[in-house]
């Protein structure tokens, strides 16, 4: 292993230094909790080195241990959120029902309320929390960033609708095979289910298909592809 180098102030020279963990406790928002940090130890001296990144690398773990702990969102989660519904960071806070910055601000590192932050998980968990979240705030937001918006959180309820046994099969198609019809797809759920009874007496999926015109549907996952 390479050992990293650094000014050490003790030693008034260039040294190697050893990074370890250490405890260490802060006050926040009047709380007195303990984290564990990463410290680089002089290997000459054992004095503490303050080393490139290391306070970064710091403020990201007690970050990082503070969110964990007290259950908040992490600014990937925000992320992900906009993701999810196709949504600027000014339009996702107003929808939220937070000031027009807020999100901006999470997204920049300041750490949200338990109360926000609950808001922020529901909508990633639930598109229904979310469409309620839209439709109490429409008037708030341009249409047109609410219509595609609202086009998100539909296609989202329909994925819900279907249970996670067929979303494994769909999967397992879909990276088996190159190119899937919407009917393909019907068919071989179809007749997946079938082999499943024949072979091992039980149902692969809960769902049950329609006969439509052209063969057996199942409803859910026609509506989502
Ligand atoms: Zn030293």
């Amino acid at each position: 292993m390479q050992r990293e180098t650094g000014f050490c102030v003790e030693c008034r020279d260039v040294t190697s230094y050893t990074l370890q963990k250490k405890l260490v406790k802060k006050m926040i928002r009047g709380e007195e909790l303990t984290f564990e940090i990463t410290c680089a130890i002089c290997d000459r001296c054992g004095e503490f080195m303050s080393v490139p990144g290391i306070i970064d690398l710091n403020v990201r773990e007690v970050d990082e241990q503070y969110r964990k702990l007290k259950d908040l969102v992490t600014i990937e989660d925000i992320y992900t959120l906009m993701k999810l519904y196709n949504i600027g960071k000014a339009p996702l806070s107003i929808v939220l029902g937070f000031g027009e910055i807020t999100i901006t601000r999470y997204l920049l590192g300041q750490v949200p309320s338990k109360e926000y932050s609950d808001v922020i998980r529901n909508a990633l968990f639930s598109p229904e929390y979310m469409e309620q979240k839209m439709l109490e705030n429409k008037d708030k937001i341009a249409m047109s960033a609410f219509k595609k918006s609202m086009t998100k959180v539909n296609e989202l309820k329909n994925i819900f609708t279907v249970s996670n046994k067929m979303i494994g099969v769909i999967s397992y198609i879909f990276e088996r095979m190159d190119e899937v019809t919407p009917l393909m797809l019907q068919k071989l759920l179809y007749y997946i289910q079938g082999f499943s009874f024949a072979l091992n007496d039980r149902e692969m999926f809960i769902e049950n298909c329609e006969a439509w015109v052209h063969g057996p549907v199942y409803k859910d996952v026609y509506n989502i592809f």
